[in-house]
C-alpha cells in the first residue's frame, strides 16, 4: 500500500480522501462501480488536486459504502462516499472567485439568496408605484406588456450584467478548479465523452444497479431527479434564448402566446425544476443518514432558490392575464436576479466541477488504454 502524498494535502477531508483511496487502492474490490476507482487505480500517491478531482468524479451513489468489508466499525473506517462528499463541497468554497465572497456565502447561503430576491422585487415595485402605479396592477397579455414594470431595456442591463457577471465567476472558478486537479489538453473525445456521461448520469448507478438511497436496496430515483433538474434547467435556459431571438429578432414582445417556443419551453423546464427540486430534497430526507451528505446554506440555497424560480415562474405564466400580473413579475424577477448573483456560489457549481472532472477522465483512461497496449502503464501512474 502507497503512503498518501501528505505534503501536498492541505486540508484534513484531502487527507482522508487520500488515505482512504490508498486502502482501496490495496483492495481494489470497488473497480467496476464507477469512474473513481479506475482513476485512482492510475494513482500511486494523492496530491491534493488529485483529491479534489475524484471528490467531483464521485456522484454519491453509495453502492461503495455498502461493498465495503472496512467500513465502520471496522477500524479502517472506509467510507468513501462521505469522505468524497465532504471534500466535494469544501472545493466549492475553495474555488469560488472572487476570494471575499467565500465566506459570505458559506453559511448564509440560502438567506442571501433570499434577501437579493425580496430586495430586487420591493425595488421593481418601488420603480413601477413612483413611476405609473396603475400599472402595477393593470392586466394585459398583449406584446410589451411585461415593460411596463420595467422598461426591456433597463431589463437587459441589470439582469444582463449580473448574469455576465456569474458566467465570468463561474469561469474563473472552473479555471482554477482545472489547474489545481486536471493535466493535459481539453481533447473532443474528452468533451464528447462526459457529455455523454453527465447527459446519463452514467456513473450516478452503483455500476448498473442504482443508487443507494433509503437502504442497500438500489433505486434509480435519485438519477430521475436529478434528470428533472438538469433537463428542467436547460430547457428555461432555451426558453429564455429563444424569446431573446423572438425580441431581437422577429421583433416581437413579451409575453407570448402558449404555443411559442417560448412558452413550451419555459412551462416544461419550469415543471422540471419543480418536480426535480422537490424530489431531490426528498430523497435527501429519507436518505441513510450514513450517507445524507452535509448540506451548508449553499447547497441548500440551490435547491430552493431553482424550485422558487420554477413556481414563480409557473404562477406568472398562469395568471398573468389578471391584475397579479405585476406584482407576480416583479417577484419572479427578483427571484431570476437572486438565482444569478448566487449561482457561482452554489451546488449550480457542482454540474461544472463533475463535468471537468469526467473530462479528465476520459482524457487519462483514453491515454492509459493507450499506454497499456504498448506496455506502459506505469508511464501514466504517479
Ligand atoms: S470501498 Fe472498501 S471494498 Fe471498495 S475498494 Fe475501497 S476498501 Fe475496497
Ligand atoms: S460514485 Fe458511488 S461507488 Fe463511486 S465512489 Fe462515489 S459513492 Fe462510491
Amino acid at each position: 500500500m502507497n503512503a498518501p502524498n501528505l505534503a501536498e494535502l492541505a486540508t484534513s477531508s484531502q487527507s482522508e480522501v487520500a488515505r482512504q483511496m490508498s486502502i482501496c487502492n490495496a483492495c481494489r474490490y470497488c473497480e467496476g462501480l464507477c469512474a473513481v476507482f479506475p482513476a485512482m487505480e492510475l494513482r500511486r500517491v494523492f496530491s491534493g488536486g488529485d483529491t479534489d478531482y475524484l471528490a467531483n468524479l464521485c456522484h454519491n451513489c453509495g453502492a461503495c459504502y455498502y461493498d465495503c468489508q472496512y467500513a465502520p466499525p471496522h477500524d479502517f473506517k472506509v467510507d468513501v462516499p462521505n469522505a468524497m462528499a465532504r471534500l466535494r463541497e469544501e472545493t466549492y468554497e475553495r474555488y469560488a472567485w472572487p476570494a471575499f465572497a467565500r465566506p459570505l456565502f458559506q453559511r448564509n447561503g440560502l438567506w442571501v439568496a433570499l434577501a437579493l430576491a425580496v430586495s430586487v422585487a420591493l425595488f421593481l415595485i418601488g420603480f413601477v408605484v413612483a413611476s405609473d402605479p396603475a400599472s402595477l396592477f393593470a392586466a394585459g397579455t398583449e406584446p410589451g406588456a411585461f415593460y411596463r414594470i420595467m422598461p426591456h431595456n433597463a431589463m437587459v442591463a441589470l439582469f444582463g450584467s449580473v448574469f455576465l457577471f456569474g458566467l465570468f465567476a463561474i469561469f474563473m472558478s472552473l479555471r482554477s478548479f482545472w489547474m489545481a486537479s486536471a493535466t493535459g489538453p481539453v481533447t473532443l473525445r474528452g468533451l464528447w465523452e462526459a457529455t455523454r456521461a453527465a447527459a446519463t448520469m452514467r456513473y450516478l448507478d452503483g455500476g448498473g444497479m442504482g443508487c443507494m438511497n433509503e437502504s442497500e436496496k438500489p433505486t434509480d430515483r435519485r438519477r430521475l431527479w436529478h434528470h428533472f433538474t438538469f433537463y428542467g434547467f436547460l430547457l428555461c435556459f432555451a426558453s429564455t434564448s429563444t424569446g431573446t431571438l423572438f425580441h431581437y429578432g422577429l421583433d416581437w414582445q413579451a409575453p407570448y402566446p402558449w404555443w411559442t417556443p417560448v412558452k413550451v419551453f419555459g412551462v416544461l423546464g419550469g415543471i422540471g425544476i419543480v418536480v426535480g427540486p422537490i424530489g431531490l430534497m426528498m430523497s435527501r430526507k429519507q436518505r441513510d443518514p450514513e450517507l445524507r451528505e452535509s448540506t451548508t446554506g449553499l447547497g441548500a440555497a440551490f435547491l430552493w432558490m431553482l424550485l422558487l424560480l420554477g413556481v414563480t415562474g409557473l404562477i406568472l405564466t398562469g395568471l398573468r392575464h389578471t391584475s397579479a400580473m405585476g406584482l407576480l413579475l416583479a417577484i419572479h424577477l427578483g427571484v431570476v436576479f437572486a438565482f444569478f448573483a448566487t449561482m457561482p456560489y452554489g451546488k449550480f457549481m457542482h454540474g461544472f466541477y463533475r463535468f471537468l472532472a469526467l473530462v479528465k477522465y476520459a482524457h487519462e483512461t483514453g491515454l492509459s488504454h493507450g499506454a497499456e497496449k504498448s506496455g506502459d502503464a506505469a508511464a501514466q501512474r504517479g
